[in-house]
């Protein structure tokens, strides 16, 4: 009998299920503790749980663990990123990146991605699954095992589009709510390239997320030719859902704008995002476009004048600082290359 992800369930699954096994509810509460606050990796951790009842468990449940396949260290601003085997053999990447205000851990929610966006590395070889709540929330725990520093925030940045991993985002996030990190879910951002119908359905949870949207281009014609999402949610669309998200959390948007040399970045351009944004408040994120060898779109030499532009116009823009700059990999950019490395040279 193949075991289930015991670090998967919530706190009222985790619960159902050990009632179920004829065990008083303050059972499940400490096994939740062990789990998510000790953060343990194996039954026999759980030091106040009976060796009958951890042995019980362990023919019904397993942990999962991550497994470190890449650690690539920072001499520049301690920036490490990581490249995690799943117990699959799938692999993912998580970077842990230090800020005044502490450290921020980006993750990964699926292994490989749909959406297509043309200047993206982990797109390129399509998509193969959806991660599991407790391989996003092992990501965390794994970084904070290894590295011994506190992760105070995560952004959803690394590869996947969390919205169309959605049930399983959710319970992650729910989890990370409830469980050890004792973090507010408004530490965390979760970025997407503007999957509509799931914004709504994010908004309703209300669960206080901060939502990143990732657009890159402020018309239509430009949006669709570098990422095909918006042939599906058009930008008049998006807005109007960004709009509702802001109305029914109270949380700012943030919008990325990855600029790209002639795609992107002229005056026109900024033109047309600032008549986009119109009064709206939120922020823009302006980051100058990683490069990636598999294709050929070019940095922009443009970045100061274009966050000019938009700041004389009164948007609230800035510039994102490039961290790790000595590690540089482009978002999926470390898995594509160990999957080349992996296979055999003949
Ligand atoms: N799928 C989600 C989250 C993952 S990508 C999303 O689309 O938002 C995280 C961010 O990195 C997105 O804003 C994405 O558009 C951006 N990105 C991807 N490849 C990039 C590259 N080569 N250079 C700069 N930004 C990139």
């Amino acid at each position: 009998m193949e075991q289930t992800d015991i670090l998967s369930f919530s706190k009222d699954e985790l619960s159902a299920a050990i009632a179920e096994m004829g065990e008083k509810s303050f059972r499940a509460k400490q096994i939740y503790e062990w789990l998510h606050i000790k953060k343990v990796t194996d039954f026999s951790q759980m030091s106040n749980i009976s060796a009958q009842f951890r042995e019980e468990l362990s023919r019904k449940f397993c942990v999962k663990s991550l497994k470190i396949k890449k650690r690539l260290v920072s001499g520049i601003d301690n920036t490490v990123k990581y490249l995690y085997e799943l117990p699959d053999g799938q692999a993912v990447e998580s970077v842990l990146m230090e800020y005044k205000h502490g450290n921020s851990l980006c993750i990964s929610s699926q292994v490989g991605c749909k959406m297509g966006c043309r200047f993206c590395a982990s797109t390129i070889a399509g998509w193969v699954r959806n991660l599991e709540p407790s391989e996003m929330l092992l990501q965390i725990y794994e970084t904070e095992r290894d590295s011994g520093r506190h992760v105070d925030s995560i952004v959803m940045m690394g590869i996947g589009e969390p919205l169309d991993n959605f049930d399983n985002v959710v319970k992650f996030l729910e989890i990370l709510n409830s469980g050890g990190e004792g973090m507010s879910l408004r530490h965390l951002s979760l970025s997407t390239c503007g999957v509509v119908d799931k914004i709504y359905r994010l908004a309703e949870l209300k669960l206080g997320v901060t939502l990143s949207i990732s657009l890159h281009a402020a018309t239509d014609e430009k949006r669709s030719a570098i990422m095909p999402i918006n042939n599906r949610f058009g930008l008049q669309e998006l807005m109007k859902a960004c709009d509702d998200y802001f109305k029914s959390t109270g949380r700012r948007i943030s919008f990325e704008y990855s600029l790209i040399e002639g795609v992107n970045d002229t005056d026109d351009s900024a033109d047309e995002l600032i008549k986009l944004i119109g009064r709206r408040n939120c922020h823009i994120n302006l980051i100058p476009i990683n490069e990636i060898k598999e294709r050929d779109f070019k940095k922009s030499r443009f970045v100061e004048r274009f966050q000019k532009r938009l700041t004389d116009a009164g948007l609230n823009a800035t510039v994102r600082r490039t961290l790790g700059a000595d590690i540089n990999a482009a978002c999926g950019q470390l898995r594509r290359d160990s999957a080349a490395e992996d296979k055999p040279a003949y």
